[in-house]
């Protein structure tokens, strides 16, 4: 296991590991160091501006899936700030060209209809959202693959000659979802050789997110080549947009046990809920690894782990345990940081976890503690 959390910490409380972060950023550091790219957070999976100090002495800047990331990236992590989103209203563009100094559409219609706007803000630069038609998504099927049939996002093939491209700075092909090198590489090519010609009328070409290159047996050396290749044959800069792949690995929502239930089989109730604390375990789905646990049947103790919301589904999977449990037990969920406290709701109540960090040096830190004043606000 080798984390080690003080004593008595309140739960449910998500941790974010600042030494395996670090890590992970070294991966990103060595890509930008040895092929020139730029790498941005996608604020989309994780935004906890407690790490964006850490995260900003080694990314780029931050992506946006709309105004209000946006206005979170130019406050609190800074440097470039991008934008995409599959529509916007003109009122959202007027304010992002406050925020933003790349924004992303999704059609050449979008653009248009734009252009004299984002024009009137001179410096803030335009890209185009293109749909690669490559489907290499390893996530949760059509769910997770934007390249999925009758996406809503890129423009198609068949629409890009209508775009304006002497106002088009950055082409953007975002594709995948937790893919291995094979994906990051198979997409970089696959843009080369299918959209060459759009490719040599921008200077920057936005691989996306997707990248799951802190994954063990991600062949980042693959990812590395494959970028200076492309570099080579079209002189675009080449710009990545990474959540998962950022974050992976390192952090934890740490849970009690409440109870202890039986129904044929024993069931833990925990002080965390998968609707509303870890949703993609739902809605991928899968199944998180707890430490120190293992798969139904490997240890003695089986247990169903279950949230304490009136949701029948609300249960996060089966494990097995080497003891077993009791009330008062701490149960930790590995690998929460992306897709999960960005994604909190207060269904049933269910008080928020804590945000917190562990630290370096061992010291644990809760950097927001939520309330009753958090569920009631949202109520009107
Ligand atoms: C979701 C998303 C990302 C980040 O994806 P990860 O899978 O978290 O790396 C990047 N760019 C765009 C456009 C996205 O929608």
């Amino acid at each position: 296991m080798g984390l080690k959390l003080p004593d008595g910490i309140r739960t449910p409380a998500y941790v974010l590991d600042v030494a395996r972060l670090r890590v992970n950023l070294a991966a990103a550091a060595r890509i930008k160091a040895e092929t020139g790219c730029r790498i941005l957070l996608a604020t989309k999976a994780f935004a906890m501006p407690a790490a964006f100090p850490l995260m900003r002495e080694v990314l780029d800047g931050t992506t946006a899936s709309g105004e209000f990331e946006a206005r979170l990236g130019r406050e609190d992590f800074g440097k470039e700030v991008h934008v995409y989103a599959p529509a916007y209203t003109e009122e959202e563009v007027r304010r992002l060209l406050g925020f933003a100094g790349h924004i992303y559409f999704n059609s050449p219609a979008q653009i248009r209809r734009y252009l004299p706007l984002v024009r009137s803000k001179p410096g803030v630069k335009i890209g185009i959202r293109i749909n690669p038609g490559f489907s290499m998504a390893t996530l949760g099927g059509s769910l997770y693959d934007p390249c999925a049939p009758f996406s809503r996002f890129g423009a198609t093939r068949d629409t890009l000659d209508e775009a304006p491209w002497d106002e088009i700075e950055v082409l953007h092909a975002h594709a995948l979802c937790e893919a291995t090198h094979e994906g990051s590489v198979g997409l970089i090519e696959h843009v080369g050789r299918e959209f060459a010609g759009y490719v040599r009328r921008v200077k920057a070409v936005n691989f996306g997110g997707g990248h799951f290159i802190n994954k063990a047996g991600y062949d980042v050396d693959g990812l590395i080549a494959a970028i200076k290749r492309f570099q080579a044959a079209f002189g675009a800069a080449v710009i990545l947009e990474p959540g998962a792949g950022l974050v992976v690995d390192a952090g934890y929502l740490v849970a009690s046990v409440l109870d202890i239930h039986r129904n044929d089989k024993d069931i833990a109730i925990l002080d965390a809920s998968a609707s509303c604390h870890m949703p993609d375990v739902l809605e991928v789905p899968y199944t998180p690894p707890v430490l120190g646990a293992a798969a139904p049947g490997v240890h003695a103790h089986n247990y169903i782990l279950g949230g304490k919301t009136c949701m029948t589904g609300d249960v996060i999977g089966e494990y097995s345990f080497p003891q077993p449990l009791r009330v008062g037990d701490q149960v930790v969920f590995g690998d929460l940081m992306q897709y999960s406290f960005v994604k909190n709701n207060t269904f049933n109540g269910a008080p928020l976890p804590d945000l917190a960090v562990l630290d370096e040096d061992g010291s644990y830190r809760v950097v927001r503690r939520f309330g009753y004043e958090d569920f009631r606000g949202r109520l009107g």
